[in-house]
């Protein structure tokens, strides 16, 4: 990881946003499923409709190639002139959360922000003169708490899908039949950017992943992604129940472990980082690459 900052709740920074709008230029926002359904209720449009017109890496990342600039930068497709963002109440966790980070360590939460100068300074140097706050009232005002829980709920999920892939190697008898190719596959997944991903998964699979087809509730992220998974699990054993050859077998893992990667780097997980310490584990329970 790159030089960060690490916070604490209470940490008391200029966390009052001057609302200049800078940092909805030039950004990179990642969003999850859930919040990709949840932005395109607040649209009005399908899923598919939102992400064609307003998302790329396959769905997992907001377009910022809007009209309007500012510093050279480009607008983040949803920012609208002299009204910001038009999707407030659905705005992403990215977006609640900035200038703040948050990383899942040991299946703990932690805040940070990149590097070792506050990043609103940057472009709103301004801020150091409104109200300062705690980190934890910022997240508070920033309603975060459904969106860190859909979060933590994905990575779950992602832990589902490589658990597929594990088995599929480890408990078919791939493994133990010598299989060297499936963990190298694994690596080299793990090496591909979420475009490449996306493009490596069968288009059910995908659709799967970005477009469960199910009714999108605000307040209830928990059960729109445990039926989220529910609906995955479900096409694994309609796909895969009556899988039999080897050669099935090292495809299917190898098509899990692409769609847990791909999942993980909605949530901003690092897909190199995940797949190495997957490769570990195999390799500790007698698979080798
Ligand atoms: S950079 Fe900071 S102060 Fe400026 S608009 Fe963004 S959150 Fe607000
Ligand atoms: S979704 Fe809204 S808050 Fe987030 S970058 Fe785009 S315009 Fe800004």
């Amino acid at each position: 990881m790159n030089q960060i900052t690490p916070l604490s709740l209470d940490d008391i920074l200029p966390l009052t946003c001057s609302r200049a709008g800078s940092c909805c230029f030039g950004n990179q926002v990642l969003i999850n499923p859930w919040e990709l359904a949840l932005m395109a209720k607040a649209k009005k449009m399908t899923v598919r409709e939102f992400n064609y017109l307003y998302c790329e890496l396959g769905g997992i990342r907001l377009k910022f190639d809007g009209d309007l600039t500012f510093n050279n930068k480009k607008a983040c497709r949803q920012y609208v002139k002299n009204k910001g963002c038009s999707v407030y109440d659905a705005r992403p966790l990215a977006c609640r959360l900035f200038p703040i980070g948050r990383y899942v360590q040991n299946e703990e939460a932690h805040y940070m922000y990149k590097g070792t100068k506050f990043p609103c300074l940057n472009e709103c140097p301004e801020v150091t003169k409104l109200p300062k706050m705690t980190v934890g009232n910022y997240l508070l005002g920033q309603e975060t708490a459904l969106f860190e829980q859909a979060q933590d709920a994905y990575l779950e999920m992602v832990q589902n899908i490589a658990d597929i892939a594990f088995e599929l190697l480890l408990d078919t008898g791939l493994a133990a039949s010598g299989d060297t190719r499936t963990l190298q596959l694994w690596r080299r997944a793990g090496e591909e950017s979420p475009d490449r991903l996306q493009e490596h998964l069968p288009k059910v699979w995908l659709d799967l992943i970005l477009y469960p087809e199910l009714e999108v509730d605000e307040e209830d992220p928990i059960s729109f992604i445990s039926k989220h998974n529910d609906l995955f699990q479900q096409e694994v054993q309609e796909v895969f129940g009556s899988s039999g050859s080897k050669q099935e077998f090292h495809d299917a893992s190898v098509l899990m472990l692409r769609s847990a990667l791909f999942l993980a780097s909605s949530i901003g997980a690092n897909s190199k980082d995940l797949a190495e310490l997957w490769i570990s584990i195999a390799k500790n329970h007698g698979a080798n690459e």
